[in-house]
């Protein structure tokens, strides 16, 4: 694709604007290192602004959830809801004077070994015309994120059903579902409280449980388990961690689990799991009460979709108006990062968590180590730190224009 113009970076090209690339412009404006962050939607932190639920509240405590240099208002609850961490994000963008270029979505990006920069392009669509814009820098720093697309599984017979398909990213609220009857397809947390939120708004839905899954209290005994787990991480080993929580869940939740349908998986405890597969445990809060009650049916896997709902792997059927895709995410950067392997296939860096921030010919990447929030902070810092130090370098050996330059110019000096 030819670029209808080329834009020198004068510093790192950030992709994506979520909370991960917001940090890491934070940080690099804290050291004085100008940015750009490209975002491809037409505001910060889509995923949670126009991708997620209503009722939606952060599923770790606020003090795991922060981004680096700036806490949360002390006025927040221990779980802040959607609005007020995107609110929090909004007086962070303002903090840092961060002013990302929006609807530029990136589609390629490789090093030139040739010149020693990366070439990343982006194309807008305004008024369905097409520009292509050529970023052109020393270091590009990838912040796409964990959950850049939806998983939209592919059923036999799904074309045949006749009531509504959503993916839970376009799910906001049980309200238009009153009254109906909805297959949930996925038991993770999003599928678990759009189960509790259906409940909640006269529907009746049935989730299915195809994998075995680790349900944990959000709390235990006022304390979260988060916190317990990371207590715990610093004297224990995790697969003894793992073993402890698994016992203390049963004390809270009851041992009655897979007798509901919910069966633990049974190789890998809940932090091992999340850490090498990226599958989160289920904090429960509440839908398992609804579960115990009949509010919510638990149904396994789906063997091909009908008219009126789905045939199941055990021969059952289960009739439904709407259905709803609790079936995730997958990260988008295979798509776009050329002729580079630090990224496996899965879009995730091989290394891997804490080694997985620094690639070469400087790469970068935050937001993949499978630890949500509290991951980003932690490469947000890495990458910025390093980044300051190759920038200062770099100006004080270069007599062209770095510091004191417009971070955006044209044309390529
Ligand atoms: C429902 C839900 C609840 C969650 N709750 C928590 C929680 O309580 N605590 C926690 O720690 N984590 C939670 N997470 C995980 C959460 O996604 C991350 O912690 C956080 O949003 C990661 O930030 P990020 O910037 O890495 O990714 P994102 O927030 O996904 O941001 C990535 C950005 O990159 C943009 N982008 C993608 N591709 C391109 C491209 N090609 N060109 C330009 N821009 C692009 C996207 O539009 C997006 O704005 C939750 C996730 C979900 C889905």
């Amino acid at each position: 694709m030819e670029a209808a113009r080329t834009m020198w970076v004068n510093g790192p090209i950030i992709v994506g604007a979520g909370p991960a690339g917001l940090s890491v412009a934070a940080q690099l404006h804290t050291h004085g290192v100008p940015s750009v962050v490209l975002e491809r939607d037409d505001c910060i932190a889509s995923l949670w602004q126009r991708r997620t639920y209503d009722r939606l509240r952060l599923h770790l405590p606020k003090r795991f959830c922060e981004l680096p240099g700036m806490p949360f208002p002390a006025s927040y609850p221990e779980y802040p809801t959607k609005h007020q961490f995107i609110s929090y994000l909004e007086s962070y963008v303002a903090a840092f004077d961060i002013r990302p270029r929006f609807r530029q979505s990136v589609s390629s990006a490789r090093f030139d070994h040739a010149a020693g920069l990366w070439r990343v392009q982006a194309s807008s669509t305004e008024d369905e015309d097409e520009t292509t814009t050529e970023y052109i820098g020393r270091w590009l720093v990838v912040a796409t994120g964990e959950n850049a697309e939806r998983v939209l599984p592919e059923f036999p017979g799904a074309g045949s059903f006749k009531g509504p398909v959503t993916h839970v990213s376009e799910y906001k609220s049980g309200e238009p579902y009153r009254g109906s009857r909805v297959l949930v397809v996925g038991c993770g947390n999003s599928g678990m409280e759009v189960c509790l939120d259906l409940c909640d708004h006269g529907a009746r839905p049935a989730m299915v449980v195809r994998d075995a899954v680790h349900v944990l209290p959000r709390e235990m005994l006022g304390v979260a388990t988060f916190s317990v787990a990371a207590f715990l991480l610093r004297f224990l080993p995790l697969r003894l961690v793992d073993r402890l929580l698994v016992l203390v869940a049963g004390l809270f939740l009851g041992n009655d689990l897979p007798r509901l349908g919910l069966r633990r998986p049974a190789a890998g405890g809940p932090l091992e799991l999340k850490n090498s597969s990226g599958r989160t445990p289920v904090l429960d809060i509440g839908a398992l009460e609804k579960i115990r009650a009949g509010e919510i049916a638990v149904v396994p896997g789906v063997r091909r979709f009908t008219a009126g709902g789905a045939e199941m792997v055990d021969g059952s059927f289960v009739a439904a108006d709407a259905v709803v895709l609790a079936t995730g995410y997958h990260s988008n950067v295979p798509q776009w990062l050329k002729g580079s392997d630090f990224f496996s296939g899965e879009g995730y860096p091989k290394a891997g968590f804490p080694e997985g921030w620094k690639g070469e010919s400087g790469l970068y990447s935050v937001g993949f180590t499978r630890r949500g929030l509290a991951g980003v902070a932690l490469d947000a810092v890495r990458v910025a730190g390093d980044i300051a130090v190759a920038y200062n370098q770099n100006n004080k050996a270069s007599s062209s224009c770095t510091a004191g330059c417009p971070v955006l110019q044209e044309p390529v000096p």
